[in-house]
């Protein structure tokens, strides 16, 4: 591991590996957090004595079930599904949902912990939550997926609403499948509650931008990064991973703002187009077709593949992990910042390892850490809802304008606190810290709950 524990911290670490045995990405979450709290602890002494640190580390509710639906073929198929109800002292849980086969409680708690300080960082009344199934959507038909989100919303529907749990979506869990899980719900508790889940389709309740949100966002805090640094993503040379959601409108914003995006990948392999990736050609393969990322290099000349390769290892100025936990290591790293990368945001939740982001802190370049540089989806998240809660609904223009406003706000708060805590411009430092005290001095607030 990177850097030490403060000596206050590690029986909280030991005492967290020790109750959730083998959960090693919830493990590296923790102690990604926990590394930077020791000032904090010495600046309020009443967090130690009231145990903050270590009720927020035990989620407050954990739910795992056993999801049956039928195949195509009329087989009974088994999944297990999870709902890890985190922390509710600044408003309902909410975080969303994965559909991937990787998914158990390790994952869910690591996602599940982030998003306790990643909501807090928005300023925004909403509490942390994750929740996710093991189930793969890849090959399955519509109607497959459609009954395994009935099977799954026909149990979780009684621990939600629009007060106690709302989920969204993330990886595997888009429009299609919260539109599935919001009829269900409907259908169960006989009540149109739009503020039951987020992500919705636009002609049901969902928010203008919210599709776009997390890659805007995260484009949004990486232009503040180079802004206190006198800097600009005009004319910047981009890499960014995945093909998702994140990846396809974090491209879309970098571009609108005079990047050149020359990489992108899937989890079989990278697409490099020194043209500057086609991302009319990226949406159509991806969102319309659902295909893989390998057709975009069979169907435009400029473009070669890499099958099994990463974007890491081809030079540029910014690079930005969209894609998934882990997927960028100190190795990565240190080639990035060799071929002269400036500056990282982080689209996905945890894409770096700790190694490899204290190769990044070392180098001084500009690095923001998921909590803060992907809350832009959770916060129009919550943008849909306050839509929902007056039944009204607003522009694209707007939505996208309180979105800017939120992540200015974030990296401002990020970068204050890091100069607050002897750590200027660190905004893991920042990030970890600034949503830390957000949610502590609400637990003390809320009483021994
Ligand atoms: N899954 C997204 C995240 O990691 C969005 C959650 C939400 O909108 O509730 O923040």
């Amino acid at each position: 591991m990177v850097a030490g524990l403060d000596e206050k911290l590690e029986p909280i670490y030991q005492d967290v590996l020790r109750r959730n045995p083998g959960e090693t990405e919830f493990h590296q979450a923790v102690r990604e957090v926990l590394e930077t709290l020791g000032p904090v602890l010495v600046k309020f002494p009443e967090f130690a004595e009231q145990k903050i640190i270590q009720r927020i580390c035990e989620p407050e509710r954990q739910i795992i079930f056993r999801v049956p639906w039928q195949d195509d073929s009329g087989r009974v198929q088994i999944n297990r599904a999870f709902r890890v109800e985190f922390n509710s002292a600044l408003g309902p849980y909410k975080g969303g949902l994965r559909f991937h086969p990787s998914v158990y409680l390790g994952i869910v708690k690591f996602l599940g912990f982030e998003q306790i300080f990643k909501n807090a960082l928005t300023g925004l009344p909403i509490g942390g939550g994750k929740g996710g199934s093991d189930f793969d959507p890849k090959g399955k038909s519509d109607a497959e997926v459609m009954r395994f989100c009935q099977s799954l919303m026909t149990e979780l529907y009684r621990h939600l609403g629009e007060h106690t749990d709302v989920p969204a979506g993330d990886i595997g869990v888009g429009h299609r499948e919260i539109g599935y899980l919001f009829g269900q719900y409907k259908r169960i508790s006989n009540r149109y509650e739009s503020g039951v889940l987020t992500g919705k389709g636009l002609a049901w309740g969902g928010s203008r931008a919210r599709t776009e949100a997390t890659g805007y966002g995260t484009i949004f805090f990486l232009e503040e990064m180079l802004k206190v640094r006198g800097d600009s993503l005009e004319g910047k040379t981009c890499v960014v991973s995945g093909s998702g959601n994140v990846a396809i409108y974090a491209i879309e914003k970098a571009m609108a703002l005079g990047a050149r995006i020359i990489a992108c990948s899937d989890s079989n392999g990278a697409v490099i187009d020194q043209a500057g990736i086609d991302l009319d050609l990226l949406k159509q393969i991806k969102e319309v077709e659902r295909r893989r990322i390998r057709v975009y290099a069979e169907e435009k000349a400029s473009a070669t593949y890499l099958e099994g390769g990463s974007v890491w290892t081809v030079p540029c100025q910014v690079a930005l992990p969209c894609a998934t936990q882990n997927e960028l290591t100190a190795k990565d790293a240190e080639v990035l910042v060799k071929q002269g990368c400036i500056a990282v945001a982080e689209g996905a939740n945890m894409p770096t390892t700790p190694e490899g982001i204290q190769v990044f802190l070392d180098a001084g370049i500009a690095f923001g850490p998921g909590k803060a540089a992907n809350a832009g989806g959770v916060a129009t998240s919550a943008l849909e809802m306050q839509q929902n809660a007056s039944r009204d609904s607003w522009t694209f223009d707007y939505t996208e304008q309180r979105l800017r406003e939120i992540m200015t706000n974030i990296h401002r708060t990020c970068y204050e606190t890091s100069e607050e805590f002897c750590a200027r411009g660190n905004y893991v430092v920042g990030a970890n810290i600034a949503g830390f005290l957000r949610v502590g001095h609400a637990m003390a607030a809320l009483g021994l709950i």
